[in-house]
């Protein structure tokens, strides 16, 4: 059987490899987001890690943050209200986002078009393609409603 690798194994693996420790605040943390299911930001993390009394600095998550982009585990999605939020991309499905410039609400999409749009580019464009980010923003239903 072809078991997945859990994020912490290929975590800790990814930081052997650039020489760097696997430490128990550098652990502490990446539980913390692998254990978050949603959209995330520094700032919501380190106050729900405080919440729960776990001590770690908050620019220990901001240094960790890069390397678990390079590790391939996560992705920055989206920028809002001056935060960057990011989400896990490890075993999950590419997805894009919709989201309401007003209230904040996002809603997930995936849209086999766009698999031909890559393949598209791929030969028009000679590119091998590796990942695409789509945001569409916009005023969710609720939003509209207030409007009206
Ligand atoms: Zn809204
Ligand atoms: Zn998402």
């Amino acid at each position: 059987m072809n078991e997945m690798k859990s994020e912490l194994e290929i975590f800790r693996e990814f930081l052997k490899n650039k020489g760097m420790r696997y430490t128990p605040e550098r652990e502490t943390i990446i539980k913390e987001i692998f254990d978050t299911h949603d959209h995330f930001d520094v700032d919501s993390l380190y106050i729900s890690m405080r919440q729960k009394d776990i001590r770690v600095s908050k620019a220990s998550i901001y240094r960790l943050i890069p390397l678990l982009i390079e590790a391939n585990l996560i992705e920055a999605v989206f920028f809002e209200g001056g935060q960057m939020y990011y989400e896990h991309i490890y075993g999950h499905e590419h997805h894009c986002h919709l989201r309401c410039i007003n209230c904040g609400r996002i809603q997930e999409f995936a849209d086999p078009r766009l698999r031909d749009i890559e393949q598209e580019l791929a030969d028009r464009f000679s590119y091998q393609i590796i990942r695409h980010k789509l945001e569409v923003t916009g005023l969710c239903p609720e939003c509209r409603n207030r409007q009206d």
